[in-house]
C-alpha cells in the first residue's frame, strides 16, 4: 500500500462534505470516499441557523451557498391536519454571530456547492462510487479498505472521520481509535443528545472512539 493522506472521510453528505472543505482549509490532505456517483437528489435537512453560516464562512464556502439560502425569523411547523405542531420565532431576538437566526435550504443545492468548494479549498480528492468496507488501525494511523469500479483498495490515512449516515458502517462496525463519529446518528441532530451532551463536557468535538479490533 502507497497512498497516504492525513485524513479519510467515509461518506460525502452534508456534514462530510462539509468536514473535507474544513480540513482542506486547514492544510490538511484529504480524500473522501462516496459510494454513490450522485449527490442524493432530495432534500432531507431542510433549516439551519447562524452558527451554521459561521461554520461556512470558516470552511470558505460560504460565498457559494449564501445565494441559496432564505433568511427566515422563525418557522411554523404544520401536520397532515394542517393544525400546527410548533411554532419556533426569532422575531425580534438579537443576532450575535451577525447572521439571521434561521434559514431554509435545499439540501441537494447545498451539496452540490459544498462539493464545488473542494477544488479551490485544499487538497481534497473527491472519489465517487467508491465503497467503504473495512478499516485496520495500524500504529498511530488507519488502513482504510474500499471497493471502487469493481476492484479492492486501501488507503493509508492517520485518521478517519466517519460521516456516512444514520447507519454508520464505519462508525458501527469498525472502531477504532483513530476514526471521529459524526454522522452516526437516528432523527435530525448529528449526535445523539444524550452523547452530544456527555462529550461536550471533553471536548468541543466528538471525541475518537475508544480501540477495537478490526471490523472486517
Ligand atoms: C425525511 C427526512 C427529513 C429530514 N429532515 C431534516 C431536517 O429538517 N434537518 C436536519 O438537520 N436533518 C434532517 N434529516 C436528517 C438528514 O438526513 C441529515 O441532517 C443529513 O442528511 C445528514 O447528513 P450526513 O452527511 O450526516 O449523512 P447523509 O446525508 O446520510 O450522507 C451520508 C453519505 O455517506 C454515504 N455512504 C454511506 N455508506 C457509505 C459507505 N460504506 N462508503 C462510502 N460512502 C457511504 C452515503 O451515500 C451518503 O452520501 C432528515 C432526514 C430524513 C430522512
Amino acid at each position: 500500500m502507497n497512498e497516504r493522506c492525513d485524513v479519510a472521510v467515509i461518506g460525502c453528505g452534508p456534514v462530510g462534505a462539509l468536514a473535507a472543505n474544513l480540513l482542506g482549509r486547514a492544510g490538511l490532505r484529504v480524500v473522501v470516499l462516496e459510494k454513490e456517483r450522485e449527490h442524493y437528489p432530495l432534500p432531507r435537512a431542510v433549516h439551519l441557523d447562524h452558527e451554521m453560516m459561521r461554520l461556512f464562512q470558516t470552511a470558505g464556502v460560504i460565498d457559494r451557498v449564501l445565494a441559496d439560502m432564505v433568511a427566515t425569523d422563525g418557522h411554523l411547523h404544520v401536520g397532515a391536519d394542517h393544525g400546527v405542531i410548533r411554532y419556533m420565532g426569532t422575531v425580534g431576538k438579537p443576532k450575535p454571530f451577525g447572521w439571521s437566526n434561521d434559514y431554509f435550504f435545499y439540501q441537494p443545492e447545498l451539496e452540490a456547492h459544498l462539493r464545488a468548494a473542494f477544488a479551490d479549498n485544499g487538497a481534497i480528492d473527491l472519489r465517487l462510487g467508491a465503497t467503504f468496507t473495512a478499516l485496520e488501525q495500524q500504529g498511530d494511523g488507519v488502513t482504510v479498505h474500499y471497493d471502487q469500479d469493481g476492484a479492492s483498495h486501501t488507503l493509508a490515512a492517520r485518521w478517519v472521520i466517519a460521516t456516512d449516515g444514520a447507519r454508520s458502517r464505519c462508525a458501527r462496525r469498525s472502531a477504532s481509535r483513530s476514526t471521529i463519529s459524526i454522522s452516526r446518528s437516528p432523527g435530525w441532530s448529528s449526535m445523539p443528545k444524550s452523547k452530544a451532551r456527555s462529550r461536550s463536557r471533553r471536548s468541543p468535538a466528538c471525541r475518537p472512539m475508544p480501540i477495537s479490533s478490526a471490523c472486517r
